[in-house]
């Protein structure tokens, strides 16, 4: 059978993929289909559209020299995409990029919002709430947190309400009070102390 168009968008190339993956005498690996442990993926069931634009990431091999004309080669390619809708991104060699290009998509102005710490202590989560807008975690909206330790990636399902938790990088520590106030905005002070 000769496949005449490419399935298009998250759902249809991941429901495409399977098959190829369950037939042991094939290799599925250049064949695009969702990103393991992000949203959508599954190697037994298709995924589910979902009713709203959600990001996600797909990937195939490559191996082949970049498209980016850079002249390096790249062991994979990456797309964002999204599991409401048909929408790829441009082709990346690392998955962060395809997960923020992914948020352009689903998400717009997500790179504006505050930076938090990471997780910690019982009231982390109300603190969340007050910095982002309204409904934000409830739509699956990202969360941007700082990282300090090892694990720089992107985490799938890290945000409360399951969408992605961002990984920023620390501020360089020349400036501790400015830095003290992007980390820790505390936004119902605005009103109250400076007025
Ligand atoms: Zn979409």
């Amino acid at each position: 059978m000769t496949t005449l168009s490419e399935p298009r968008g998250a759902v249809a190339r991941h429901t495409a993929y399977l098959p190829h993956f369950w037939d042991k005498t094939k290799d599925s690996r250049s064949i695009w289909g969702i990103s393991w442990g992000h949203p959508g993926f599954a190697h037994r069931t298709p995924p589910e559209p979902t009713t709203d634009h959600r990001p996600t990431v797909l990937v195939r091999s490559w191996d082949r020299p970049a498209p980016d004309g850079s002249g390096e080669t790249w062991p994979y390619l990456h797309r964002g995409a999204c599991l409401g809708c048909t929408w790829e991104g441009p082709n990346r060699r690392r998955t962060d990029e395809a997960v923020e290009d992914a948020h352009d998509h689903s998400h717009p102005g997500w790179r504006d919002l505050p930076a938090i710490p990471e997780r910690r202590g019982r009231h982390w989560l109300a603190h969340v709430q007050r910095c982002y807008p309204d409904g934000w975690l409830e739509r699956g909206g990202p969360i941007r947190t700082i990282r300090t330790g090892i694990e720089k990636r992107h985490k799938p399902g890290a945000a409360p309400g399951g969408g992605y938790d961002l990984g920023v990088q620390p501020p360089k520590k020349t400036a501790p009070v400015t830095a003290v106030s992007d980390l820790l905005p505390f936004p119902e002070l605005d009103g109250t102390e400076t007025a």
